[in-house]
């Protein structure tokens, strides 16, 4: 179903496309699936590993965004409430119901953020996930046993939706694939085809292979996240720039500091943030901060003063305040904020956009990982208008997504026998197009992200069983530990070779 060399023959195989994606983050394979899903012949390049850019840096909620509520965009609160619903319901396997505590220490935040809360509730309607409520002081401790009770008055209950964002990006990818979409990774789009001005294809390398080729399409659509940029220059040199990337970076550390499976939301620290600490497969990740950049890379690097204010800020709420030696992991994401007339990044819209070129390039961006598949509705029905594909539409809002009713991969590989980790290659490699230790290390397992060293450590020989299933050879080898080590090196704060 997901096998890349297959999906390199078919290239040939059409002559045109109806929709050609750029882009294999959370936004393209969405509009992947909407659109083979509705019939049209679809292909998506990703120019490195699907959900290799933010989409695999998220804080990993799938939330209506309580703090949009604050800011009052209640248009953008509900959307993303039903979405996250559905979401719940199409991939129960990725998605599940968790139980948020703020805690309070002034007399007025637990009626203030309780009614803020019930108005959450409401927006969800029918796809709430239970009900908010008012927690003495002995009840928010019994949630949450490790944090400070200094101060304590009590806390406001409220649930949310959790999942994991690189492994619902390849379910996401194998439904697209079932109806029919061929999906490429490691394809990089190198230039638009124009005849007579208008968009007719693109021109991409194959960087396994080195093979460069063209796509001819009907519709080139632009989700490339913080490189949105870069493609519209493609398409048009002097293009004023409409991205404006912040970076977050969470931290995860070990889960004696958040022992139960509950979240923390702090929604207002001295200094104005928002901040997370969320329980996630046997850790808490700590996060997040939003930073605003000049540059973007598929590697941005966390910065030492995130890492110091997201321990400093929640090491106020917590009995056990963490160091930077217990961080496990520390990875750093880039929203693709869409410029606005907002000072600071954070009170930038987390809506999305679709905009059309003269030439009919589609770009569409903005939005949050929750809001995916109504931007792919968005964009979708938007180009089958426009761009005279003249198909209906088709209804994903209850279409299951790939491993609904299969168990659930493991996500560690930590304490693996060599059997397991064997046959946990396997299924990567024959079912999730994964082609790169670091494919494997860090989005088909979250080994990268759980605790670095140990994936450091497992490089060599993940390697090796990758090397026997793809028939390569030791300088593969060889390449693919050096270069996961370089990247995993940055996902240690303090990183020094042996630590
Ligand atoms: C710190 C942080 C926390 C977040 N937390 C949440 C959360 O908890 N919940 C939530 O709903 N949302 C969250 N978000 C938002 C969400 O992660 C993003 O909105 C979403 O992942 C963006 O997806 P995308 O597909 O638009 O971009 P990306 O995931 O960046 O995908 C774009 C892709 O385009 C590819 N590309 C670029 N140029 C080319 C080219 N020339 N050829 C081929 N491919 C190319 C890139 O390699 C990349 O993979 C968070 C974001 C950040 C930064």
């Amino acid at each position: 179903m997901m096998d890349r060399d297959l999906m390199v023959q078919s290239i040939a195989d059409v002559p045109q496309w109806d929709v050609c994606i750029i882009g294999g983050g959370a936004t393209g394979l969405g509009t992947a699936l909407q659109s083979a899903a509705g019939g049209l012949k679809t292909i998506l390049l990703e120019q490195n590993d699907f959900a290799k850019g933010t989409s695999s840096r998220s804080t990993k909620l799938i939330h209506g965004g309580v703090r949009y509520l604050q800011q009052g965009n209640i248009k953008l609160v509900k959307e993303a409430l039903i979405e996250r619903g559905l979401l719940l319901q199409n991939a129960p396997h990725l998605v599940h119901n968790l139980r948020f505590v703020i805690p309070s220490y002034h007399w007025w935040e637990r009626p203030f953020y309780w009614i803020g809360l019930k108005l959450y509730d409401r927006l969800a309607g029918k796809l709430g996930l239970g009900d908010s409520s008012m927690l003495s002081k002995a009840q928010t401790l019994e949630y949450l046993p490790t944090l400070s009770s200094k101060g304590l008055r009590g806390g406001v209950l409220y649930h949310d939706g959790q999942f994991d964002d690189a492994r619902l990006a390849i379910s996401i990818a194998q439904t697209a694939a079932t109806h029919g979409a061929t999906l490429l990774n490691h394809f990089p789009v190198t230039s638009l085809i124009k005849t007579e001005g208008r968009l007719t294809g693109v021109t991409a390398t194959d960087a396994l292979s080195g093979l460069p080729v063209q796509i001819s399409s009907k519709v080139v659509i632009n989700a490339t996240g913080v490189f949105t940029d870069a493609i519209l220059r493609m398409n048009r040199p002097k293009h004023r720039s409409i991205i404006r990337p912040s970076q977050g970076v969470h931290l995860v550390v070990d889960q004696k500091f958040l022992p139960r499976e509950s979240a923390i939301l702090v929604p207002r620290t001295d200094d104005g943030r928002v901040l997370f600490a969320v329980p996630w497969h046997n850790r808490v990740i700590l996060g997040t901060t939003d930073t605003s950049v000049e540059t973007v890379s598929l590697e941005p690097k966390p910065m030492d003063q995130e890492i110091d204010l997201i321990l400093r800020n929640l090491g106020k709420y917590l009995l056990h305040v963490p160091q930077r030696s217990d961080v496990k992991s520390v990875f750093a994401g880039l929203r693709p904020l869409v410029k606005g007339t907002a000072k600071k990044t954070a009170a930038l819209s987390r809506g999305h956009v679709i905009i059309k070129s003269k030439s009919g390039l589609f770009t569409v961006t903005g939005g949050k990982w929750t809001t995916y598949r109504k931007m792919a509705e968005d964009v979708v029905k938007r180009i089958s208008k426009k761009g005279r594909l003249n198909r209906e539409l088709a209804d994903t809002r209850s279409l299951a997504l790939h491993g609904h009713d299969l168990p659930v991969l493991p996500f560690h590989i930590e304490g693996m026998t060599d059997a397991e980790l064997t046959l946990r290659i396997r299924q990567a490699v024959e079912s999730e197009m994964c082609m790169t230790v670091e494919d494997f290390l860090s989005r088909r397992t979250r080994q990268l992200l759980l605790d670095a060293r140990i994936a450091i450590e497992k490089a060599p020989r993940v390697a090796e069983l990758m090397a026997e299933m793809l028939g390569k050879d030791q300088s593969w080898i060889d390449l693919q530990i050096r270069s996961f080590q370089e990247v995993a090196k940055h996902h240690i704060p303090d990183f020094k070779l042996n630590s």
